[in-house]
């Protein structure tokens, strides 16, 4: 039978073996570039083959229940002050608005208070506002699955956000699809590496003597188009444009993504989500009157089920109907490509550390 050690490289670190091991005898470990891999102990491994068939890499992919064609929609918020908040249209606050209104729980990506990204529970609109707005470092799924299943059969209405990897991790740790279920994926560049980002963190605190309490990669004030980073620390505040920032240049050159994300599967219209939300980008040249620059979210309808929750939601947002051709962007055709120094950076990194490849590599173009 065998187990989920053979996924090697192509894991896209979902948790779903973790959870589904009967004897409980697998740990997701950082490795040297600070990604999580699930580690096994082979002592107490009966080879039952579970792992293997949760993984959404080993089992390939299925996607959702598809429309014969997807429906595409530009969305934003009606809400001003939201749509400053978010990383485009605000599709997100629309979305668990409803879901916190009917009572329901909300999963998605927040820091902790050591500002690692990890995936969060949300049951209010504070608790909520916390998941708002992209981070651009792959999040930590601990062991969320076990409080998503718990919350599904307590009968509760559960909203799940995640990256399309994590979602197909939970459809396959679940089995079936559930009535209070709502998932929604977001269209996805590749995930940074955490430990990157911790030691990007570390070395801005070092710099100002200071603790960082928040960072937002998405922040508005140089408009929805320019990639802005601001830092909040304890008691002063940084903002840089993703040009001056080495994380941020890293990410965007695709040089520190999960090593599975440059073969990513769900970089198309079949997604596995009811919902997917994303960046409506060119939208300038489809919507002229529609776009002002501060930010428009693109909403694809993937099921009934994702039908039914943009219906829910139609009061709070502005919605314009697009088609495929106009709302295309790079990752809805292909998988990110590595940058051609990928390699050598992840080689100077285990050689030299941080300080040294920011230096090196954080500017590249
Ligand atoms: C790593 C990453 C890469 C992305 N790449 C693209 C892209 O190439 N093209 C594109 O159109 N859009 C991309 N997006 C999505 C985009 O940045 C916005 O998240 C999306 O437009 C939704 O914006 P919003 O205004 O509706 O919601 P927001 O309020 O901004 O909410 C963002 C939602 O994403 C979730 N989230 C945030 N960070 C993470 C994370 N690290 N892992 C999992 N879930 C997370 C939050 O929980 C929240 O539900 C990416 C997002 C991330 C996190």
């Amino acid at each position: 039978m065998g187990n989920i050690s053979i996924v090697g490289v192509h894991c896209f670190g979902c948790t779903a073996c973790q959870y589904i091991c009967p004897e409980q005898c697998i740990q997701m470990k950082e490795d040297s570039k600070g990604f999580k891999y699930p580690s096994i102990d082979d002592d107490m491994c009966t080879q039952c083959g579970l792992c293997k068939d949760v993984c959404p890499y080993l089992s390939g992919y299925i996607g959702g229940e598809l429309y014969p064609r997807t429906q595409a929609i530009a969305v934003k918020h009606k809400k001003e002050n939201i749509r400053q908040n978010s990383s485009s249209g605000g599709a997100f606050t629309a979305i668990s608005d409803w879901m916190i209104n009917i009572g329901g729980v909300v999963y998605g990506a927040g820091y902790d208070e050591n500002m690692r990204v990890c995936h969060q529970r949300a049951t209010s609109r504070s608790e909520r506002d916390k998941l708002r707005g992209s981070k651009y470092v792959q999040s930590d799924l601990q062991e969320v699955f076990v409080d998503v299943n718990k919350d599904i059969q307590n009968k509760k209405q559960v909203l799940f956000v995640g990256t399309p990897c994590q979602i197909a991790g939970l459809k396959n740790v679940l089995g079936q699809d559930y009535e209070n279920l709502f998932l929604v994926d977001i269209i996805c560049h590749g995930v940074p590496s955490p430990k990157i980002f911790r030691e990007y963190l570390e070395q801005l605190e070092q710099e100002k003597k200071e603790k960082i309490v928040d960072c937002k990669f998405r922040d508005k004030s140089e408009g929805w188009r320019n990639l802005t980073l601001s830092i909040d620390f304890n008691s002063s505040k940084i903002v840089l444009n993703s040009s001056e920032s080495s994380f941020y240049n890293l990410f965007l050159n695709n040089t520190m993504l999960r090593p599975n994300c440059y073969e990513c599967p769900y970089t198309n219209f079949n997604r596995p989500s009811d919902l997917t939300i994303g960046d409506f980008w060119g939208i300038e040249n489809t919507f002229i009157d529609f776009d002002d620059n501060k930010g428009i979210s693109l909403v694809l309808v993937n099921t009934t089920k994702g039908k039914h929750l943009i219906q829910n939601i139609g009061v709070e947002i502005e919605m314009k109907e697009t088609t495929h051709e106009q709302c295309m962007q790079d990752r809805l055709h292909s998988p990110t490509a590595p940058h051609e120094h990928s390699d050598s950076f992840w080689e100077d990194y285990g050689a030299k550390g941080f300080a040294y490849v920011a230096e090196k590599y954080g500017v590249l173009i």
